[in-house]
């Protein structure tokens, strides 16, 4: 079928809006009509290297137009919030842990669908990178799997609240109660204010952190962070390892590093106490690595490297959705609303931190 996409044909250019011709679902694939659409630091972080022509966007909630063959669970009209893509098969799937599928980057980067197929190209029939996430939402429809789509049972929900669960929302909240298990009356510690930390924040608060040190460099994301439930905010500038330690005592239970800077890096380990835990959501100097002192980590810590928040998107995003509706996961606050044209606009205020969430909207 004829779509419309934000394709990607340039490095550093501008997304071009294009019709494109997307495939028909096929055994354990849905067709989904796109309704909105968050955009991460990842659909940006990936240009650098994501094949060309491609569609990108991975936060996308729609609703099912059809079904390919072999679908057991959804059916056309279902809502649903799409989310990463996983085997099913290998051994971290079977452990229920898709987060860490082994086949995380052939399904979610690769620019095909699991067969190796392209699904997406020009009306000239010239193939387009797709399947990103299993999706490529920054369209009008995205072909999924039924394993990263995940139902959502109230007709009145609002997509462009539901979208951001599916990356943003999930890992950050995710790695506060998934990864980290953060305890009622612990301390942590989140560096950075963007979608990612600030669902931390919300998860460290909802779950009964008594200390929640918010630090960045930005102080409209520290006052967001404070009327989100921080109960100290940091200015990064300000040597924020000593005050931590001066707030704490003996330093922090737990910390999170959404900030990806070499400094928040480091902050994040020396920061927590004897045997803390600090989960990583950004790591920096990818490809180049930097200098890492082992003695951080001979007080008996612990540092994990966080994956989507180490979730199971079939429950924890529909509880995430439950903790919104009860109030106590204002992710409304976190959302700026954009008409899909303004695409290029969208991606240029989350790179300039002036939206922290930005949602595009396709119908
Ligand atoms: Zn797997
Ligand atoms: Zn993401």
């Amino acid at each position: 079928m004829q779509i419309k996409a934000a394709v990607f044909e340039q490095r550093e250019q501008p997304f071009a809006l294009r019709d494109l011709e997307l495939a028909d679902p096929g055994p354990g694939e849905l067709l989904v009509e796109i309704l909105a659409c968050g955009i991460c630091h990842t659909d940006i972080g990936m240009q650098a290297f994501h094949p060309l022509p491609s569609v990108l966007g991975h936060e996308g909630c729609g609703r099912v137009l059809s079904c390919g063959p072999n679908v057991q669970k959804l059916k056309p009209g279902d809502l649903v919030v799409l989310t990463f893509g996983s085997c099913g098969d290998c051994g971290n799937c079977t452990r229920d842990l898709p987060s860490h599928c082994d086949h995380m980057m052939t399904l979610n980067f690769s620019g095909k669908n699991p067969q190796g197929a392209l699904t997406l190209a020009t009306q000239d029939g010239e193939g387009v990178h797709g399947s990103f996430f299993c999706q490529s939402s920054f369209a009008t429809h995205a072909l999924v799997t039924e394993r990263n789509a995940i139902r959502i049972d109230d007709p009145a929900a609002p997509p462009d609240l539901l979208a951001p669960l599916g990356c943003g929302v999930q890992t950050g909240a995710g790695a506060v109660i998934n990864t980290l298990n953060v305890e009622p009356g612990s301390s942590f510690v989140c560096f950075g204010s963007g979608a990612v930390g600030l669902s931390g924040i919300m998860a460290a608060k909802l779950r009964g952190c008594e200390t929640i040190i918010a630090v960045d460099i930005n102080p409209d994301r520290l006052t967001l962070a404070e009327e989100l439930g921080a109960t100290h905010c940091l200015k990064g500038q300000d040597n924020p390892t000593e005050q931590i330690l001066e707030i704490t005592g003996s330093g922090a239970d737990y910390a999170l590093e959404t900030a990806g800077t070499v400094d928040t890096f480091h902050a994040s380990i020396s920061c927590t106490r004897m045997g803390g835990h600090t989960g990583i959501v950004t790591i920096p100097n990818w490809m180049e690595g930097f200098h890492f002192k082992g003695a951080d980590l001979a007080l008996g810590r612990t540092v994990t490297g966080v994956l989507e928040g180490s979730s199971r998107p079939e429950q924890f995003i529909p509880q995430l959705y439950d903790w919104y509706r009860e109030g106590q996961l204002p992710l409304d606050r976190l959302v700026t609303r954009y008409p899909f044209e303004d695409i290029n606009q969208a991606l240029h205020d989350l790179e300039n931190g002036t939206s922290v969430k930005p949602v595009l909207l396709m119908q």
